[in-house]
């Protein structure tokens, strides 16, 4: 088996909708804000290797949305997703499975192309994985979420007739790929987790954005439910400090992976360094 970075290009948030509660005095240390307040962050994908599946997790924002769309959400960077796959001698083309953490668009938006008038699958041999509690929770959203799951991202996945159900561990995936569930964040957001180099690799997704999120207060305004948050981060950490899991980051600006230590704080990072480097 083998995983690769692919890299989507970097989004502007909202520092003080990343941040929750954490002061700006704190977090503009942490990721420092631009004159509007936005701070930047990555949309970093990761893509699994094994026999003959090549499945990718998540798929970054995409670029069908309008030009006033962008001037909220600020893509910018050199990579995108046909460049980083190209990058490790891949396209769109070679996809077997797309596996979606969550459908907020930041996660999903890279799934549907335009092709002149219609909306397509941008990987053409693909299967796209949710789950049924997340799709129905995504496709009848509450007001206060639904600016993240955009119509446009979701509904042609089910049109294509490529949509798939997952339960967790059903032998859907291939043995090396078990799924967690967390509830916080939005309503059954997967998060996929991986046996790699005899270590296990967690792909954090919205969960834990960035290192800067490791301290248990640091939860986003944009959680529909920060305390369950809070209880799922505390007995994650408490497993992943155990097991010396490595996280594996999708926003984090700077850094892919790390490792965790107990510290007279709490439980805080310990290395950074990037997946090719484990
Ligand atoms: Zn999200």
């Amino acid at each position: 088996m083998k995983l690769y970075t692919i890299n989507t290009g970097y989004f502007k948030l909202d520092g003080g909708a990343m941040f929750g509660v954490v002061p700006k005095t704190i977090w503009n240390k942490l990721n420092p804000a631009d004159e509007n307040n936005m701070c930047s962050w990555a949309l970093r994908c990761l893509l699994i290797e094994d026999g003959d599946r090549l499945i990718l997790v998540d798929n970054g924002m995409g670029d069908k949305q309008d030009a006033k769309f962008f001037g909220h959400y600020y893509l910018h960077g050199d990579d995108s997703l046909d460049g980083s796959l190209a990058k490790n001698g891949f396209s769109r083309e070679d996809i077997t499975d797309v596996f979606l953490t969550h459908l907020h668009f930041d996660h999903c938006g890279g799934s549907i192309i335009r092709d002149k008038d219609k909306l397509v699958p941008a990987f053409p041999n693909a299967v796209f994985w949710s789950n049924q509690r997340h799709w129905k929770w995504a496709t009848e959203p509450n007001d206060r979420e639904k600016a993240s799951f955009l119509k446009e991202n979701i509904l042609p996945i089910a049109d294509s007739g490529r949509l798939k159900f997952i339960e967790t561990n059903s032998g859907d995936l291939p043995a090396s790929i078990s799924i967690r569930q967390v509830f916080g964040h939005t309503d059954a957001m997967m998060l996929p987790q991986v046996g790699y180099k005899g270590r296990t690799l967690v792909f954090m997704a919205d969960l834990l954005p960035s290192v800067a999120h490791i301290p248990l207060p640091y939860v986003m305004g944009y959680d529909m439910f920060p305390l369950t948050t809070l209880q799922e981060k505390k007995a994650f950490l408490t497993e992943a400090l155990q097991n010396d899991f490595v996280l594996f980051f999708e926003h984090d600006p700077l850094y892919e992976c790390c490792t965790l230590q107990q510290t007279e704080k709490g439980i805080r990072v310990r290395d950074t360094f990037r997946l090719d480097e484990l």
